[in-house]
């Protein structure tokens, strides 16, 4: 298998940089980016000449004046920023056959064919710098979530986690950087004396999966440098998805149908998972040996992860399509849209 090389990429000050951008007389001034009701309640995003005065994202703006007089205050204009983002990631495309944005200023890029990836890197910020006029910082890793960690390290910069060094560059980091990790994780893993990945690494392996199930076998292996991850497509375009299947003789056992039904939903879900996606929705046509059809749909209140709760929601729909009928099937399709991201912190651990 070829090791994965996964670059994570975050353009710096990315809304402070768009307004430099769009207007070129602002470029070298203190700026801010405000957001809030009338556009001047709190910090967006500070360039960073604001930011060597002590202006933070977050901040009020009010605080954020008192620290730096000459602040310039733009209203945020998120769709000219949609813009720009959009101009980036065509560059990145440019540079790998696989990219997978997060946010409107960050992404994944498979560099796993490339021989030199941190030579990758610096011609792709140089491009974007010079393209399109944003400074980025990067990560280079084996996997997406040792990428992120790589980048948080290196703001405003670069850094390679290189192959062989994963657990050493962990091992003093706090185990909060890992997004996604949650503070009830984050406390009970400090119960066991663990707040870094050095920590963790250093505990039996056992006793994280007793407490943590395969969360806690992923992180073991996480922080002891040993989980590397393949970048997996995002199916952006796919709305839904589905199976259908003509049996090779009518079927008169309604249960056998379903435990087929059940067996193909699964693996629809099993798709949707490694393609980061969520559905809400389910429906199911039973087409009879007569060609009358019976079809029910679910919608669910949210976007479902569990497939427990997908197949269970499908059984009762099935049961409502095969109730006081008589005749065998010849034909099942089951589908499932209404498909959604899923959310970050499924990311860190699929
Ligand atoms: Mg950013």
């Amino acid at each position: 298998m070829q090791t994965p090389r996964i670059l994570h990429v975050d353009a710096n000050n990315f809304f402070a940089s768009c307004e430099e951008i769009l207007s070129p007389a602002l470029r070298g001034r203190a700026l801010i980016v405000a957001g809030g009701r009338r556009q001047n309640g709190f910090v967006l995003s500070a360039n960073r000449r604001a930011k060597q005065s002590g202006v933070k994202s977050g901040m009020a703006c009010f605080m954020a004046r008192r620290l730096c007089a000459e602040l310039v205050v733009c209203p945020a204009r998120v769709d000219a920023y949609k813009i720009i983002s959009a101009r980036m990631f065509a560059v990145m495309n440019r540079f790998s056959p696989l990219v997978v944005p997060v946010s409107i200023d960050e992404g994944f890029l498979d560099l796993s064919a490339e021989a030199d990836g941190a030579a990758r890197w610096r011609e792709l910020s140089a491009t974007i710098l010079r393209e399109v006029g944003l400074a980025l910082s990067g990560g280079l890793a084996n996997s997406r979530w040792l990428a992120k960690l790589a980048t948080d390290a290196a703001k405003p910069g670069f850094l390679e986690v290189g192959a062989g060094t994963e657990k050493d560059f962990l091992s003093a980091r706090d185990l909060r950087e890992l997004s996604g990790i949650g503070e009830s994780r984050a406390q009970a893993l400090a119960a066991l004396g663990a707040r870094t990945f050095g920590d963790v690494a250093a505990l039996p392996s056992m006793l994280l999966k007793d407490r943590f199930g395969i969360w806690g076998q992923k992180l073991w292996l996480f922080a002891n440098g040993d989980w590397p991850e393949k970048l997996v497509a995002e199916a952006r375009t796919r709305t839904m998805i589905s199976r259908q299947k003509t049996f090779p003789f009518d079927v008169i056992d309604y249960g056998r149908v379903l435990q087929f039904g059940l067996a193909e939903l699964k693996k629809l879900m099993e798709v949707l998972r490694r393609e980061q996606l969520l559905p809400r929705e389910l429906g199911i046509v039973v087409r009879f040996a007569d060609f009358s059809e019976a079809r029910a749909e679910h919608r669910f209140r949210a976007a479902q992860e569990r497939d427990e709760i997908v197949c269970a929601m499908f059984a009762a729909k099935f049961r409502e399509c095969v109730s006081g009928q008589t005749k065998s099937v010849r034909q099942l399709r089951v589908a499932l849209w209404n498909l959604s991201p899923r959310p970050a912190q499924g990311l860190l651990f699929p």
